[in-house]
């Protein structure tokens, strides 16, 4: 009888599960979380320690994490998966050189947003789990947090309960570290003590964790809704911290070219080397960052749904209640967002409304294109431009992503159309740095000189001169204090509205 031929050994592939993580680890397990800035991070460890958690942000991504991440994963992959992987690995291997695999596998969780959709933000958990394999690590636990579910219950062991306490915690984190970021980069360009803003941004921080320590435990369903939306906790705190923020002295009378950024949520949101510093960068060449509040995503997140049922497009039983009560949920959002924007003087920007961009973006990208920020890039570009919130938009695309490829092409058709549009579209792969800074030096030249011409046209108009707005200053301090409120008179330029505003307002020009 013929001997049978020897078969290779097949290795199939199985789809990463985590081990289950139980309710009596949790005391001695580190929840590992990153991917917004140190300030949002910080309160959110505020909130999880509230919850009796372990939990630690990575450390803030850096250059290695680039060549981190793409040694083991696909190379395909985007340069936001790439970063955060890297970062990720990185870390896992400081702590097996450290402390051995068994422990970190024991030791640490890693909690990550998940989601589905057409880009890689669906499948980031399978370049994490890619990473894993690679480092001989799949006994390691990483955990998906869905994005719009606010009760998703204690899963795999329970011990990561996703509950009301933690996601409002999460999301009020969110909120606050967007509002604080608002005030830090309105504040830093203008500052005459070099440094200062820095000081009582970390002081302001480090009390909100305090906050987000000790909040109350009111249940774990509608009682903790009901608190966090009506109490005065919160706005107490930031309140506060509009006190601290009075003690910077400013001078607004510089001029500075107003920068928006927008781009893919990652890159837009980071603060570091992931971004090659763009918001630094762009402080240090002179110019006001306007920096991107997670909230508007959030805020985004909620409209697909709102649109499906107005299309009925959806499963749902009861659209229209449905409906009602996502406008309502809607509301609620925008108002908590306001309330806090109250407690510091109205400074932060306002939440764009989803409605205006997405009839802004319509005639050049449909809504329901979904995929990284879909419609919102061209939106918030045109959104700045009518209200002329900025002289120009500086677009972070990472290289290797298809949505915001699709949007930059859009962008030309903006582009244009509007040709006096300020638009620097920076492909970011994360080693071209000398290339992304100065293609959006070229487009910020300009920018500055409008600023500049801005700002010379209000002096001519309102009759004023420095050394008369000097005087008044020296007669009113009040109006160098970084919580002085400066309305938007119709210019982009903090400058040129504020001369606007002494004219009119205060009545200068009269004098
Ligand atoms: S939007 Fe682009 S960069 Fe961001 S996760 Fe998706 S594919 Fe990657």
């Amino acid at each position: 009888m013929a001997q049978a031929a020897q078969l290779p050994i097949i290795s199939h592939y199985t789809a990463y599960k985590p081990r289950p993580f139980t309710r009596d680890q949790r005391a001695d397990t580190t929840i590992l979380y990153g991917g917004l800035t140190w300030k949002h991070e910080r309160m959110m460890q505020g909130a999880l320690h509230n919850l009796k958690y372990k939990a630690e942000p990575l450390p803030n991504i850096n250059r290695e994490d680039l060549d981190a991440g793409k040694e083991l994963i696909d190379v395909g992959a985007c340069c936001p998966t790439i970063f955060t992987t890297g970062s990720l690995v990185n870390f896992l291997k400081k702590e097996v050189k450290d402390h051995g695999k068994d422990e970190v596998n024991s030791k640490y969780v890693f909690l990550t947003a998940g989601a589905c959709g057409p880009c890689r933000f669906g499948q980031y958990h399978e370049s994490y789990a890619m990473a894993l394999d690679g480092l001989g690590l799949r006994d390691f636990r990483l955990f998906l947090l869905a994005q719009d579910e606010l009760d998703q219950g204690p899963g795999n062991g329970g011990g990561l309960d996703i509950n009301m306490p933690m996601s409002l915690g999460n999301i009020w984190s969110i909120l606050c570290g967007d509002l604080i970021t608002d005030l830090e980069y309105m504040t830093r360009p203008y500052e005459v003590n070099p440094g200062q803003t820095e000081l009582v941004l970390r002081e302001c921080v480090e009390q909100m964790y305090d906050l987000f320590l000790h909040r109350p435990d009111k249940g774990k369903k509608y009682g903790t809704l009901a608190w966090h939306l009506m109490s005065s906790y919160f706005t107490r705190a930031l309140r506060d911290v509009r006190k601290k923020w009075d003690d910077i002295e400013v001078d607004h009378l510089r001029v500075k070219a107003k920068v928006k950024i927008t781009g893919e949520f990652w890159l837009q949101t980071h603060e570091g080397e992931g971004n090659y510093n763009i918001k630094r960068w762009l402080e240090s060449e002179e110019s006001e960052v306007i920096a991107p509040p997670v909230a508007v995503w959030l805020h985004y997140l909620m409209h697909p749904t709102i649109r499906k049922l107005e299309h009925r497009h959806s499963k749902s039983k009861h659209p229209k209640v449905e409906n009602l009560a996502l406008h309502a949920l809607e509301r609620i959002y925008r108002g908590t967002y306001n309330r806090f924007r109250k407690a510091l003087a109205n400074l932060p920007h306002e939440l764009p409304d989803q409605e205006e961009l997405k009839s802004l973006a319509e005639p050049f990208y449909h809504f329901e294109l979904r995929g990284g920020e879909g419609h919102m890039l061209i939106a918030k570009a045109l959104h700045s431009y009518h209200h002329k919130t900025a002289h120009m938009i500086c677009e972070l695309s990472p290289y290797s992503c298809m949505p915001n490829t699709m949007s930059v092409g859009s962008m030309a058709n903006v582009v244009g159309k509007y040709p006096d549009l300020l638009y620097a579209p920076i492909e970011v792969k994360g080693d071209a740095e000398v290339h992304a800074l100065s293609r959006c030096q070229m487009i910020l030249t300009e920018a500055k000189k409008r600023a500049q011409a801005e700002f010379e046209s209000v002096m001519d108009k309102t009759g004023l001169s420095v050394e008369r707005i000097r005087k008044y200053e020296a007669q009113h301090p009040e109006v160098r204090k970084a919580t002085y409120y400066v309305p938007h008179r119709g210019y982009a330029g903090t400058a040129a509205n504020y001369v606007m505003h002494l004219a009119y307002d205060k009545g200068l020009a009269r004098a």
